[in-house]
């Protein structure tokens, strides 16, 4: 059996293996894909034992982007730049290392819900590791400004100096932000997944399309987006799909359909 998977923690509410094994099926490709929890101590470990059990690749998610992208032997320029890994093959014991996340929140964006990103102001919530893979893509789509504001402002600071070669990004923390609304509002950070929102200012909301990375119909951050007289809102599911056909295609050289794979999750989870 093939084996992959995607590793986190927490991880009992990834729907990856739902995903590729939809896109599996599409193709008549034989796959495993599980879940697996690496203590927040204990990821190079985690990571060692699957390779070791015959795993052909792995994605990761929340907190170990930054610490996989340390880990891997090479990875693509994307993912470099980056310096945060979401998706990893294992060829001949070595790890590639793909960062994925940029394409798939600007094909949602985009493809699936008809955004135009180009002369836009966008706010980003958060900077990690997340965050640092969606700036390079966002910024190729030319916005008009990037505004990235985290709980600890030094974080923001060190990635709107390093991303301002290719675009105008602005750090912050998020007690700086301002009661003027933007275009677009992208909720990075991890709150949703304790159930918290961010303490922001409810002004900045007005006339936003609210985008939350996190997925489900009431998330915290799209309630106080739909209280504060947002434009759109919406979740990260279509992200999450389309992250995952990068990924997909990353590993078996096959882009998969992914509309029909969104429509049939949006079915199960709302
Ligand atoms: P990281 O752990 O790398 O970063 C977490 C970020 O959230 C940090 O900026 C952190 O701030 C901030 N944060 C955490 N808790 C709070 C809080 N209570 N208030 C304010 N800020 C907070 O996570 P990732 O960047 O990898 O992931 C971020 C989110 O994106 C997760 O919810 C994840 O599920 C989602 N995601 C969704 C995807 C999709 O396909 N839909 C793909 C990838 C991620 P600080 O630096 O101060 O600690």
């Amino acid at each position: 059996m093939n084996k992959y998977a995607v590793i986190g923690n927490p991880i009992h509410h990834s729907l990856s293996p739902t995903i590729h094994a939809q896109f599996a099926k599409q193709i008549g490709l034989s796959i495993s894909y599980e879940k697996i929890l690496a203590p927040l101590d204990g990821f190079t470990v985690t990571v060692k034992n699957f390779v070791s059990a015959g795993a052909l690749g792995f994605n990761i998610t929340v907190p170990f982007k930054v610490e996989a992208y340390d880990l891997v032997d090479e990875c693509t320029s994307n993912a470099n730049i980056a310096s945060s890994v979401n998706t990893i093959k294992v060829e001949n014991g070595a790890l590639y290392g793909e960062n994925t996340d940029g394409i798939g929140l600007v094909n949602d964006l985009c493809n699936n819900l008809q955004q135009l990103i180009k002369g836009k102001d966008i706010l980003i919530l958060g900077a990690g590791g997340t965050t640092q893979g969606i700036l390079l893509p966002l910024l190729e789509c030319q916005p008009e400004r990037i505004l990235v504001a985290n709980r600890t402002k030094v974080k923001s600071l060190k990635l709107a100096s390093k991303y301002s070669k290719y675009g105008k990004v602005c750090g912050f923390g998020l007690n700086q932000i301002k009661a003027k609304p933007v275009d677009i509002i992208i909720n990075a950070t991890s709150a949703s997944l304790d159930g918290k929102m961010p303490e922001i200012p409810s002004g900045v909301a007005a006339g936003a399309l609210c985008y939350d990375l996190m997925y489900g119909r009431q998330t915290p951050f799209m309630q106080w987006a739909r209280a504060n007289s947002a434009l759109e809102v919406t979740d990260g599911l279509g992200m999450l799909v389309e992250q995952a056909a990068s990924a997909f295609a990353f590993w078996h050289g096959i882009t998969p359909e992914t509309k029909q794979v969104i429509k049939s999750l949006r079915e199960t989870i709302d």
